[in-house]
This record gives structure tokens, sequence and C-alpha cells, in this order.
């Protein structure tokens, strides 16, 4: 039996839409003996939110099977005064962190869009403005994620990574990355469930965060034809996948097959 680290953005849904046979090849990886993790660089929800919104989709999953950036986050800092620019639902998950506008010891970009306009976590002029001026005066720099895009039921959206990167080029600090492809991130997924890296397979859409990261920690993969998945870029790539599947659907036949 194998662990298996599944995407969900993309593997399972798209904004809430499901992917065909997803629900039932969760059950069947289950029903197999695989131990599964549900790994995501989702920076949305709370881990509770993600949880409940997988319930509802029909999954049977805990939230205790869930790895979210924000759980991640919380881990790496707490007890640190943090200006946190992230969606309000993953403040939830921050718990021992100190949140701050001023003064910080670390600055956390996340996902953030107008939903934060709200709680004044939105990236506009003002706040990313802030964040630079704490970085330029020693605060850390820390990000869920550094993707460039991500894909939504209407189309692709501009992600937190050019954010990051921009923050990068202004100040000359480097983002430390707390969701995949880190290897703190794969790391912890596979040391919660107790997995040796040589046994466990990664199933995600995007080559870059799920198939290249995993690769690097020693993790073998299956890519899915679905989320973000793109013929062109899947052609130029010089990543390689130990498996590619039209969607999650195929992976429980799959994996019996080459196991
Ligand atoms: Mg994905």
């Amino acid at each position: 039996m194998a662990a298996i680290l599944l995407d969900v953005d993309g593997v399972l849904h798209v904004s809430g839409h499901l992917i065909p046979g997803a629900v039932d090849a969760v059950a069947d990886l289950r029903d197999a003996g695989h131990r599964l993790r549900f790994v995501t660089n989702s920076t949305t929800m709370s881990r509770a939110q993600l949880g409940e919104r997988l319930r509802s989709l029909g999954f049977a999953v805990g939230d205790d099977e869930l790895q979210t950036t924000g759980s991640v986050a919380a881990r790496a800092l707490k007890g640190k005064r943090v200006l946190a620019l992230t969606m309000p639902g993953l403040i939830d998950d921050l718990e021992g962190v100190e949140l701050a506008g001023m003064n910080v010891d670390a600055v956390l970009i996340g996902g953030a869009d107008e939903d934060g306009e709200e709680t004044g976590r939105i990236f506009n002029y003002l706040n990313l403005n802030r964040a630079f001026l704490e970085l330029d005066g020693g605060a850390e720099l820390y990000c869920l994620h550094k993707t460039r895009w991500w894909q939504t039921a209407e189309g692709p959206r501009l992600d937190a990574g050019a954010f990051v990167a921009g923050l990068e080029y202004a100040t000359g600090v480097e983002a430390t990355v707390l969701g995949k492809p880190s290897p703190a991130y794969f790391g912890a997924a596979l040391e919660a469930i107790d997995a040796d890296a040589e046994f466990a397979w990664m199933i995600g859409d995007d080559l870059e965060g799920d198939i290249a990261g995993a690769q690097r920690h020693g993790v073998k993969t299956i890519l899915v034809r679905t989320g973000k998945f793109r013929p062109d870029d899947f052609e130029s790539s010089t990543i390689v996948p130990d498996g590619i599947v039209s969607s999650i659907a195929q992976v429980p036949d799959w994996l019996e097959a080459n196991l």
C-alpha cells in the first residue's frame, strides 16, 4: 500500500465544480488501503472551511486529513509579530501568530483579492508599500506559495507569486515559501501519515508546485489533465511525471496497474 498526497484545486474540483469521478476515486483509493493526505496551496479558506467544502461536494474527508498553507504558516511564524496580507478565511488558521500592522518581525503574503477589502488585507498600493517598508526595515518575507496563476471556472487568474516576486525585486529580500513546492511542506505531509517518500505518490495538476516539488522530495508523481493542466506547458517542460492520466478518476486503476 502507498501513501498518496492529493492536491485539491484542479484535481478534485475547480471552483467548486467537481471533477467527474473524483468522489469515487478518493473512496476507491481508501478502500485499496492507501493512506491519504490532502495537500493544498489554497489560500482562500481555513482548514475547517475547506473540510466543510469538500464534504459538501461529497468527499468523505476529515479536517485532520487536510494540510493547508495556513497550518504550515502557523508553525513557522508562531510567536512572531506578522503583517499578513492574506485572505480573511486564512486568519483563523494563524493560531499563535501576533497579527500587527507595523514594526513586525515578518511579512506574510498569501492570496489576497477583493474579498480582503473589509479586513484591509487587499493587495493595493497602500498595503504592498506597507509590506515594502517593513521588509526594508529588516522584517523577514514569507509567502504561502509563489504560484504565478491559478485556474478558476472562469479561466486563469493572476496569483500571489507576482506580488511576492515584486516585493523580492524591490527589497532584495528572498521569500521563504511555506506551501508547495517547498520541501518542508512535503516533509510535513509525509510525516503526518508516517510515510516514507519512496513509497509515496503525489497526484497534482501543477507541474511545478505539485510534480517538480514532490520529485525534489523523492516522491513519485502522477499528473492529471484537469485544472491548470495545459498541453503546451507539458510539451515544453523538462518536468516528467511518473504517470499522466486524464483525471483523478483514472488514478485508482493506474496505481493498481503500476504499483
Ligand atoms: Mg492544483
